[in-house]
C-alpha cells in the first residue's frame, strides 16, 4: 500500500525550492513526485489542498534530560558562571536521573519535538547514576513516539575512572548495536575538552576511529573551556583534540563560540561539524558563535530547550542580524538543512530533500502565504511566516505519526501527568525540598 499526498506545496530549505505537486510515499520512502499523479486502487489518498510539505527537520544537539528543569526551583545560590552553572544545575539535575526519568524525560522530549515537525534528534545524554542500558531508556521513549535519533552518552572523567569507563562501554554498546537499525544510530559522546583526561581523549579518538563515527562533544562553549586547554596542556583546545583523534570526519561539535576562524576551518576541514544553539549561548551569556566563519558543516541545535527548530531559527537570526547587520536571510534555513545532511552521514539515504529515494519524514504546515512565495523568498517566509503551530500533521518512515495537531496512538495527557510527578520526585532529590 502507498500513501498518496494530493496537491501539494513541496518546499526544501536548501536548494531553496517551492513547487506545486503530489507525492507518492512508500516504503517508507518518496517513490514519486510529479503533478497529478494517478491514485491506484491501494493508495490512502490525502488531498493536501495546497499545504506546505517540508522534509521534517533535525536537531543536531540537545539534552532531552533537560525538559525536566522546566519550571525547576533555583539553585540556593545563583550560578556566577558558566562552571557554577554546570555544577549548581546541570550536574545536579543529571546525577538525581533514574531509569524512570530517563525514561520519561525522553519521552515528553520526543513528544514535543513531534509536534514541532522535528523528526530526528540528535541527542547527548548523561545520567552518571544509571549508565549502562540509558541510551536504550532514550531509544524505547523514542520510538514509541516514532522518531529516528543519533544518540550518545556524556563520557566524562568528572565522576572518576568506573564511570568514564561505563560511558565508554555504553556508546561502544549501543553503536554496535544499532549499526543498522532504520531509525536509530549511535555515535561516540563526550562532555568537553576541559572535563577530558588526555587518557579519556585518546580513548574517545580510538573508538571514534575504530567505528568511523566521530565524537560528539561541547567545544569552547564557554572561555574556560579554551583557558583550559592552553593553561593545563599547553595547546589550544581543537589542537588537542586533534592530537588524540577527535577532530574528525563525523565529529559533532557544539557551541564553537570561542573558536577563531583559522580554528573553525580547520574543524570545516576535518569534515566535522559545528552546531550553533543559540538559545542557550545567551541564556547562559557565553557569548555568540561567529557565524560567518562557519562553513557548510554547520547546523542548528537547541542544547536542552525543546527541539522547536523554526523557533530557534528565529532566534539565530535575530541575534545573528544584531551582530552582524544586515543578516542573511538564508543563514539560519540552510543551517536547519544541514542538521537533516548531518542525519544523512549516519543514516545515508538523503534526508532533507525531497525526491524519489528521499526518506518519507515529512510535516506538513498550514501556512496560508500573505504574499507571493517563491524559492527566491522562501527563507523571509520561513523566518517571519512560518512558525511551529502551523505544524498540522507529521510522518516519519512513511508512517503518521502526528494527525490534525495529535499523536497518533499515544496518550499524552497521561504521559505528561506522569511526567509531572517524575519531575516534583527528581526535583525533590537534587534540591532536598
Ligand atoms: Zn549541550
Amino acid at each position: 500500500m502507498s500513501l498518496l499526498l494530493k496537491n501539494t506545496k513541496a518546499v526544501t530549505l536548501a536548494p531553496a525550492s517551492v513547487e506545486q505537486c503530489d507525492i507518492r510515499v512508500r516504503d517508507g520512502e518518496i517513490v514519486d513526485l510529479g503533478k497529478q499523479l494517478k491514485s491506484r486502487r491501494d493508495d490512502e489518498l490525502v488531498d493536501l489542498q495546497d499545504k506546505i510539505v517540508m522534509p521534517g527537520f533535525a536537531c543536531s544537539h540537545t539534552h532531552l534530560y533537560s525538559v525536566l528543569s522546566r519550571g525547576m526551583p533555583p539553585p540556593r545560590s545563583a550560578p556566577r558562571n558558566f562552571l557554577e552553572i554546570l555544577r549548581r544545575i546541570w550536574w545536579r539535575l543529571d546525577e538525581a536521573l533514574d531509569e524512570e526519568s530517563i525514561y520519561y524525560s525522553a519521552l515528553v522530549g520526543a513528544i514535543e519535538s513531534a509536534k514541532f515537525g522535528t523528526t530526528t534528534m540528535i541527542d547527548h545524554h548523561s545520567s552518571p547514576n544509571a549508565i549502562r542500558g540509558s541510551l536504550d531508556l532514550v531509544k524505547r521513549a523514542l520510538r514509541q513516539i516514532g522518531l529516528r535519533a543519533i544518540l550518545c552518552y556524556e563520557t566524562t572523567d568528572r565522576g572518576g575512572r568506573r564511570r568514564r569507563d561505563l560511558g565508554l562501554e555504553e556508546n561502544e554498546r549501543f553503536l554496535t548495536e544499532n549499526a543498522n537499525n532504520r531509525y536509530f544510530r549511535g555515535t561516540i559522546g563526550a562532555h568537553a575538552s576541559l572535563t577530558l583526561s588526555d587518557d579519556s581523549l585518546a580513548c574517545l579518538g580510538e573508538l571514534a576511529g575504530l567505528y568511523d563515527c566521530g565524537v560528539h562533544m561541547h567545544v569552547a562553549e564557554d572561555r574556560a573551556d579554551v583557558l583550559d586547554s592552553s593553561k593545563k596542556h599547553g595547546i589550544d583546545v581543537i589542537e588537542r583534540l586533534s592530537k588524540f583523534g577527535v577532530l574528525r570526519r563525523k565529529s559533532i561539535f557544539a557551541h564553537g563560540v570561542h573558536l577563531t576562524r583559522r580554528q573553525l576551518k580547520r574543524v570545516e576541514d576535518a569534515g566535522a561539524w559545528m552546531i550553533h544553539n543559540p538559545r542557550s549561548n545567551m541564556h547562559n551569556a557565553v557569548g555568540y558563535a561567529p557565524l560567518s566563519w562557519c562553513g557548510e558543516h554547520s547546523a542548528l541545535g537547541t542544547d536542552g530547550f525543546a527541539a522547536d527548530m523554526l523557533e530557534e531559527s528565529k532566534f539565530g537570526y535575530f541575534r545573528n542580524a544584531e551582530s552582524s547587520y544586515p543578516a542573511e536571510f538564508s543563514r539560519l534555513p540552510v543551517m536547519v538543512q544541514n542538521g537533516q545532511r548531518l542525519a544523512s552521514e549516519f543514516f545515508g539515504p538523503p534526508f532533507g530533500t525531497l525526491r524519489k529515494g528521499s526518506p518519507a519524514d515529512l510535516v506538513v504546515l498550514d501556512y496560508v502565504p500573505p504574499t507571493p512565495l517563491t524559492s527566491r523568498n522562501l527563507h523571509s517566509h520561513f523566518l517571519f511566516g512560518m512558525n511551529s503551530a502551523m505544524v498540522q500533521h507529521v510522518i516519519v518512515n512513511g508512517n503518521w505519526i502526528v494527525w490534525n495537531k495529535q499523536l497518533v496512538g499515544i496518550d499524552e495527557e497521561a504521559i505528561m501527568q506522569k511526567s509531572r510527578r517524575v519531575a516534583k520526585d527528581i526535583w525533590r532529590r537534587m534540591h532536598g525540598r
